[in-house]
């Protein structure tokens, strides 16, 4: 059997999806592309330049007009890429609180997923990705050879994206991080364009109870054709 070439992987926040596809991607030896750091480069980008996240015609000129490139790290700092969004190293800003919550909104406007979807569509083409995001399976690469999507309980997901924030020593406020979580599964999943959802030929795994380890054991499993 063939192995599969592009690999989807979909799922909401802190379901443990970066981890994995990046491990399933340095295993197989394919280029890790997670594209919501694209939606949040344009989230980013709109902050810095006074851009009101309201204003969905400014937001959707931006996106179309933003060059955003993501390379192998540039710096050893534990970042799974470097991002540069116009030049601009941007990839720990990317992570910050603000973007958190504006990047849904974002992410909703037709225009800004048209803009990007188109990006990401080269990417898949050219084959041998993990690419990771909320709509890869079902709107990016349909044909996929191989769709996964990851899901976990919303607690044990704000856990673990609590736990993220405090290792890179940032202040962390639990209750923050939950709110942040749950409202932008409440506008990812209710978006009408292109929401989170399971493609109908995913693997649904629940990785609730499981560790890092097990996920990828298991993948790598399907990724075989175990
Ligand atoms: O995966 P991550 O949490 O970095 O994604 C940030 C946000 O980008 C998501 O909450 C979602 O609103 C948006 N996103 C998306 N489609 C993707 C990837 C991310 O709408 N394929």
């Amino acid at each position: 059997m063939r192995r599969p070439s592009t690999i989807a992987i979909d799922g909401p926040a802190a379901s443990g999806k970066s981890t994995v596809g990046c491990l399933l991607a340095e295993r197989l030896g394919y280029l890790y592309f997670d594209t919501g750091v694209m939606y949040r480069a344009v989230t980013w980008a709109a902050l810095g330049r006074g851009i009101a996240i309201e204003d969905e015609a400014a937001v959707t000129a931006l996106a179309r007009q933003l060059k955003i490139e993501v390379m192998r790290p540039t710096v050893d700092d534990g970042r799974q890429y470097t991002v540069l969004a116009d030049g601009q190293d941007v990839t720990w800003d990317l992570r910050r609180p603000e973007v958190d919550r504006s990047v849904s909104p974002v992410s909703a406007y037709p225009g800004v997923r048209a803009a990007l979807t188109i990006q990401q569509r080269r990417i898949g083409r050219k084959g041998r990705v993990v690419m990771v995001g909320r709509d890869i399976g079902t709107v990016v690469l349909p044909n996929a050879d191989l769709k996964i999507y990851l899901d976990a309980t919303v607690e044990e997901r704000v856990e673990r994206r609590y736990r993220e924030v405090v290792s890179r020593g940032e202040p962390a406020d639990y209750e923050r991080v939950r709110d942040s979580v749950r409202r932008r599964d409440q506008i990812d999943s209710s978006r009408p364009l292109a929401p989170l959802r399971a493609a109908p030929d995913a693997v649904v795994i629940d990785t609730t109870p499981l560790s890092v380890e097990q996920v990828l054991e298991r993948v790598l499993a399907l990724v075989d054709g175990r």
